[in-house]
């Protein structure tokens, strides 16, 4: 397959969305489409993405406004795909399931070098259209897509290198495991980093022989949208990796559901991860990936590099507007160097992380009211605005949160307990290790940490103790994608990546064989 960069076929022209935002891959194409649209006698209704089922694209009834978070403006229409539409697409990953599964690895990693190379090609298509549904920065969405293509191009070759297990039992029999594809998935990811999550369960579940229904958020379809079209061009075999759009009690509960999905790779929320859970729990075939919310601490030692300390714990803090599950949102700091920390971080983040440069704006609506509604309790619980503010409560034109550091927030207080998942971060104080051990496991999520000390025995001393699946020891967001990616406590069950999403996207046998 060579570059090709521009959709053709029957299949991509019955969808006009697609066929005019594909053209749009500059932000100044696509923001001219918008305004184009919004303009013409269909008013606001913009594009309307269909869902991807069997290879073609196939339209649905009702639909959800998507909304460019930096303008307000609604852009695009996102189907909400019904129970009916979501089972006829499972059918045809059942169907496609019987033939996908006896493909070869090397087979498979062909497909997927081709959807990497594809995405690579379109790179500004994914980038410009991800910043402008999701109210990241531009330059933030990049970083996305590059870590999408990567999804693709680890998995390519992770499953050319398989190796497994055999035991003896003397002069009885030789035993081996064998591992097959699971089946159909149903694969569900949010709206924060919409291509790179669910790249990160497409590319596993293609690698490993599985077939697929995958349901982006509805908040953040447009990604989605557009990846359907980099399969179909990268001729993966009609029906392998569906794509249905909709909410989340039309859709992805009738996805969840379903009888004929083997296996639930879900990235969201911890409310939406139990309620899963609940509706599969007498399902006891299906395997559960759940990765959920996070409350994550970092906590800063009085012996670290001051400038350094403060610029990594203000990047994990307010990266993509603080709206990354693993971003920093509790800050420790030893007494010694506290007020010294927050006079710097004060500096650091009003100098950095402005509004339109470095920060985005909030994803939704709902969102940005959430958020306000936990700087209004910061408020009345007297905490202080070290900078920030509680923004509007009916924006204008975007939705725009400054940067909010905190102090003064008491450990009870809800604002330091439930993950706020936006540019809210709060510093307090710790004098002991073992108290800033307890701090940072004083809360019901484990998914991350950030530890930041020069001291090599506190490295150990304190990291093995942090109740958290990932522990980044001075840095952050680092990731190699074979180690295990998941959380501890209320963060979710299960871990993915290499070969942990070997063990969700796959079942063992083991054979006993005779001497
Ligand atoms: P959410 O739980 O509201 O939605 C996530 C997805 O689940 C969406 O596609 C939604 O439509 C779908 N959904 C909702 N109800 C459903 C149901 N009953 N059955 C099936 N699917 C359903 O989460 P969100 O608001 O989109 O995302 C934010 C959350 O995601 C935060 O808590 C964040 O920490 C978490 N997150 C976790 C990770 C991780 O790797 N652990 C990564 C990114 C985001």
């Amino acid at each position: 397959m060579g570059s090709v960069n521009t959709p053709s076929g029957s299949s991509s022209t019955s969808c006009p969305a697609l066929r005019d935002a594909w053209a749009a891959n500059t932000l100044e194409k696509a923001e001219a489409l918008i305004k184009a649209n919004s303009a013409s006698s269909t008013g606001t209704a913009g594009l309307v993405m269909h869902n991807f089922v069997g290879g073609s694209y196939v339209p649905s009834e009702n639909h959800i406004d998507s909304v460019n978070p930096k303008t307000g403006q609604v852009f695009a229409q996102v189907p909400v795909a019904s129970a009916d539409q979501v089972e006829q697409a499972l059918q045809t990953a059942t169907q496609a399931f019987k033939t996908w599964k006896k493909t070869t690895a090397a087979a498979r990693s062909a497909y997927l070098r081709r959807v990497a190379q594809l995405i690579q090609d379109n790179h500004e298509l994914f980038a410009v259209w991800e910043s402008i549904d999701q109210g990241k920065t531009l330059a933030r969405a990049r970083v996305e897509v590059d870590r999408a293509i990567s999804n693709f191009n680890y998995f390519s070759t992770f499953i050319l290198h398989q190796s497994t297990s055999a035991r003896m039992i003397d002069n009885v029999a030789l035993t081996y495991e064998h591992r097959s594809p699971a089946g159909v998935f149903a694969l569900i990811s949010p709206w924060n980093m919409p291509l790179y999550l669910l790249t990160w369960k497409i590319a596993p579940c293609l690698a490993f022989g599985c077939t697929a229904v995958a349901k982006p958020s509805e908040v953040t379809s447009m990604s989605a949208f557009l990846l359907a079209e980099v399969l179909r061009l990268a001729e993966i075999p009609a029906g392998v990796i569906n794509i249905v759009f909709g909410d989340g009690p039309t859709t992805g509960s009738a996805l969840v559901r379903s009888p004929l999905v083997h296996g639930v790779s879900f990235t969201g929320g911890t409310a939406t991860g139990i309620r899963i859970r609940r509706d599969t729990a007498d399902q006891i075939y299906k395997h559960l990936s759940l990765e959920l919310g996070g409350k994550n601490p970092t906590l800063v030692f009085d012996d670290v590099d001051l400038d350094k300390a403060v610029e990594t714990a203000a990047t994990a803090a307010f990266e993509n507007q603080g709206e990354i599950c693993l971003c920093g949102s509790r800050v420790y700091v030893q007494s010694g160097i506290y007020d010294e920390f927050v006079s710097r971080f004060e500096k650091f983040v009003r100098d950095n992380f402005k509004c339109g440069e470095r920060v985005g704006a909030v994803v939704s609506s709902p969102h940005y009211a959430k958020i306000r509604s936990y700087l209004e309790l910061a408020e009345q619980e007297k905490a202080t605005f070290v900078t920030g503010s509680i923004p509007p409560a009916d924006p204008k034109n975007g939705l725009w949160i400054d940067p909010v550091v905190l102090t003064g927030v008491s450990t009870k207080s809800a604002v330091m307990r439930e993950e706020i998942f936006g540019p809210v971060v709060t510093i307090a104080k710790f004098d002991t290790e073992e108290e800033a051990i307890e701090l940072a496991n004083d809360n019901p999520n484990g998914l991350a940490a950030v530890l930041l000390t020069k001291d090599a025995a506190r490295i150990r001393r304190v990291g093995e103790q942090i109740e958290a699946g990932l522990v980044w020891v001075n840095c952050w967001l680092v990731r190699e994608l074979g180690t295990p990616f998941g959380g501890m406590k209320n963060s979710g069950t299960g871990r993915e990546g290499g070969e942990y999403s070997r063990e969700v996207f796959t079942v063992v046998r083991t054979l006993h064989i005779p001497m």
